[in-house]
């Protein structure tokens, strides 16, 4: 068989080369960026599923049902083949009573899945990359934070690369592909590095009055436990309105957010939502094979991570839960 060409050394592309290589085969791994772990080094690097299937589907309903399925079931066996390598964890569960997963380290895990790969950095999947391919770029986050005036909190490097060639081979894409996983961070002219990206996050819009720039309330009769909703709400600019500060909005202050006090005493924090991942994506089925608008594959084409479409439209889901599973469900299939 052709060697495998593997794009993107974040998770779910280092997971695919990785389980290529214990399958007997030695990937082509190009990485765009100057190093590997994509968005996952960043991250808080938690991998985790809901508890009960039936709140899977409720908090993601516009999901595609055997995506979900797929994660859901198998994420409990791929964080042990992560353990296998020898992952250890530093919380054997999430503390959230809904979900159920484990917390590794983000650099001595991508330390540890990069150890044996070799990886090509600085270079962009070529155009005219043949197959078999399996594309790991990590979506359009810089797309479509540039798109609509939001700010990213992700990798630089994930601008939809994978879409558009899968797109040049004939592949559908997913609904909700305006929709993305992130947070409400400082507005600028707040000063955000990529170590701020955790804990910048303003993560109690649940308590807060969410005002317009133009002071129109617009506050949710509800907001989720994940936030994620709010952050779909508060576009390039909002105000966060509250009784008390908190740690994060010092933090913001800090880091020279806009954070006022207003005449009734309350605290105003200008926030602007910051894409981390998206949403939609490829469409594939659950060997991770890009399909086209047929739904039928295409030859030699995979898709893993968030790369992928489908898997929480409508809601919020672990991206790292699907950067693991997906990427050994495409290296299971590219090696057959
Ligand atoms: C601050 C922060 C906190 C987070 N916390 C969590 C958490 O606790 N739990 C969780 O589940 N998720 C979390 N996430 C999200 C999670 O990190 C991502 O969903 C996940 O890492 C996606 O993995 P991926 O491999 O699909 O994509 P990425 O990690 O984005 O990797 C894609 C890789 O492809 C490379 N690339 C891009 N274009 C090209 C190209 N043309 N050619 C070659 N390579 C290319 C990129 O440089 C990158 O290295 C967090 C993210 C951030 C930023």
């Amino acid at each position: 068989m052709a060697r495998v060409t593997v794009a993107g050394a974040g998770m779910a592309g280092l997971v695919a080369a990785v389980r290529l290589r214990q399958l007997g085969h030695a990937p082509r791994v190009v990485e765009k960026g100057t190093r590997t772990g994509g968005s996952m080094l960043l991250s808080s690097c938690v991998l985790w599923r809901h508890l009960d299937w039936g709140r899977f589907r409720e908090e993601c309903p516009r999901g595609d049902e055997a995506l979900q399925r797929l994660v859901w079931e198998r994420l409990d066996g791929a964080l042990a083949w992560l353990e296998s390598l020898g992952a250890e964890p530093v919380w054997h569960d999430t503390g959230n009573p809904l979900t159920t997963g484990r917390r590794y380290d983000p650099r001595a895990l991508t330390r540890l899945l990069a150890r044996d790969v070799e990886v090509e950095l600085g270079m962009p999947l070529p155009p005219e990359a043949e197959p078999p391919l399996v594309l790991a770029t990590g979506g359009f986050p810089a797309r479509l934070a540039a798109e609509r005036g939001l700010l990213l909190r992700a990798n630089p490097w994930s601008d939809g690369a994978g879409l558009d060639h899968a797109r040049a081979r004939g592949a559908a894409l997913t609904e909700g592909l305006h929709e993305f996983y992130g947070r409400a961070m400082p507005a600028p002219p707040a000063r955000i590095r990529e170590e701020d990206f955790v804990p910048l996050a303003q993560l109690y819009g649940r308590d807060a009055r969410v005002l317009t720039d133009g002071g129109v309330d617009v506050t949710p009769v509800s907001v989720a436990w994940h936030e994620n909703d709010l952050a779909q709400l508060i576009g390039p600019s909002a105000w966060y309105v509250v009784d008390e500060t908190n740690e994060r909005i010092e933090a913001a202050r800090a880091a020279g957010g806009t954070v006022v006090e207003r005449d009734d005493g309350r605290l105003a924090v200008h926030v602007a939502a910051a894409v981390t991942h998206t949403i939609g994506g490829l469409r594939v089925d659950t060997s991770a094979r890009v399909l086209d608008e047929a739904g039928a594959p295409l030859d030699g084409l995979w898709a893993a991570g968030v790369d992928v479409g489908g898997v929480a439209t409508g809601g919020y889901a672990s991206g790292l839960a699907q950067a693991l599973v997906l990427g050994l469900a495409a290296a299971e299939s590219a090696a057959r």
